[in-house]
């Protein structure tokens, strides 16, 4: 079995102490990390990997994402969510979004998400056994749950349909090494008591994640309220749908009583500022939701109201707005950001054994990133470094599962060319489209 031996590293394990060893080792066998060291560490046979001036980290866990929306990055900007979804991206997806085309949109979805440093994503949207072949040729490791929803969708016409595919993407994938399927219910705003009710029980039937959208936006809260007489999560735990599994994407107004609820059951939170910001929602109080218990991951939401699938970005603009929203400098502190972006998100997935930390027993999905460089140095704390100053591009090589998927820059395991002149022939017929 191949070995690997990262050494003159930096190492930030992301692990419960939050260390850091400096000229330390990580030791890879297999797919398996079996060795982290504050030392270098020799291993007969091993391949040796020199990583001086480099950081050595876990991989980023997007906690929530749709992959192709890539294909409308930009088609509809400046908009409410509301005005958004339905005046543009609704119209767009049901025009667009056959099996080929989710198929060349993930692809180059995945090119932007291992460059800058994804290696576990978790996404909701239509046709996802598609995308979960992508992602697995790819190599990048992945939760898909098709988006169930009232109304019809390109995959799909009714919500017991949805429900249907659902069951056969959690059947196809079921004890995968990469790719784990889950039941999405796209919102309390778009499915009916009895659709969520259906999500919930093929998820307890599979103990499989299951996801929503919750609480985005101040009119889905007042739109609950008049209708059911309860604010969104409150609807959710009537339903019996909150519990350890349950990951809910946004959550930003969610009230004390709400937060409550979700620490209760011991839910996720999926926190995506960038969308949140851009279709002008709100900013959700994170810093306080981890105050009180909650296990806070972060996602970028899709590419067309982010606008970019970086969870580097999505870092540090969770990091930056707890300060504003709290007008407290040390609310979320660079330490709790890191962890978020990674180790968070791999326990709101139920991959909290697998991945999103560097230590012995879990899977080898980790980051090479350059800090030694002139938008990072000097370089008093790493920790610093990693959330308030670097980009994507300090990070030179991917492992995911054991395998390198992208080494100094070099994608191995998508041809970026291939993707990127798939992608502009797709988005030109798109454009010279009548809307
Ligand atoms: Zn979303």
């Amino acid at each position: 079995m191949k070995e690997t031996v990262i050494y003159n590293a930096t190492v930030i394990p992301v692990n419960g102490d939050m260390d850091v060893f400096p000229g330390g080792s990580v030791h890879i066998k297999g797919n398996t990390i079996q060795e982290v060291s504050p030392v270098r560490l020799e291993r007969e046979g091993a391949e040796y990997v020199d990583a001086q001036g480099m950081v050595v980290m876990p991989g980023f866990v997007n906690a929530h994402t749709h992959l192709p929306m890539v294909l409308l990055r930009g088609y509809a900007d400046d908009l409410s969510l509301r005005e958004w979804l339905n005046d543009h991206i609704f119209p767009a997806e049901a025009r667009w979004m056959t099996p080929e085309n989710v198929a060349v949109a993930s692809r180059f979805a995945l090119v932007e998400m291992i460059k800058s440093g994804t290696t576990c994503f978790n996404d909701m949207y239509f046709f996802e056994e598609v995308i979960a072949r992508e992602a697995k040729r790819a190599g990048v490791r992945c939760v898909v749950g098709e988006s169930v929803i009232d109304f019809p969708t390109p995959s799909f016409r009714t919500a017991d349909e949805g429900i249907a595919r659902t069951e056969s993407i959690l059947r196809e994938w079921k004890g995968d090494s990469l790719v784990t399927p889950s039941v999405c219910a796209h919102s309390p705003y778009t499915c009916s008591r009895d659709t969520l009710l259906k999500a919930k029980q093929l998820a307890e039937t599979y103990a499989a994640t299951l996801q929503i959208h919750l609480s985005e936006t101040v009119a889905e809260v007042d739109d609950l309220l008049a209708r059911a007489g309860k604010r969104p999560a409150e609807w959710l735990y009537s339903l019996g749908l909150l519990d350890s599994r349950t990951v809910c994407a946004h959550g930003v107004w969610l009230d004390a009583k709400e937060v409550g609820l979700i620490g209760l059951c011991g839910s996720s939170v999926a926190h995506c500022p960038k969308s949140n910001l851009k279709l002008a929602s709100g900013v959700a109080d994170v810093a306080t939701y981890l105050g009180r218990g909650l296990n806070v991951a972060l996602g970028t939401d899709g590419a067309a109201s982010n606008n970019a699938l970086d969870m580097v970005e999505e870092m540090r603009f969770a990091a930056l707005l707890a300060k504003v929203r709290t007008h407290d400098p040390a609310a979320l502190n660079a330490r709790q950001a890191l962890r978020m972006a990674t180790l968070n998100g791999a326990w709101a997935l139920g991959l909290g054994d697998v991945t999103g930390s560097l230590e012995p027993g879990k899977r080898a999905d980790l980051l090479l990133v350059h800090l030694d460089a002139s938008n990072t140095l000097p370089v008093y704390d790493p920790y610093s470094a990693i959330v308030y100053a670097m980009n994507s591009k300090n990070i030179r090589s991917v492992m995911i599962d054991g395998r390198w998927v992208m080494r100094d820059r070099q994608l191995l395991t998508i041809d970026k060319d291939e993707a990127t002149a798939s992608l502009l022939r797709l988005s030109s017929q798109v454009r010279s489209a009548p809307r």
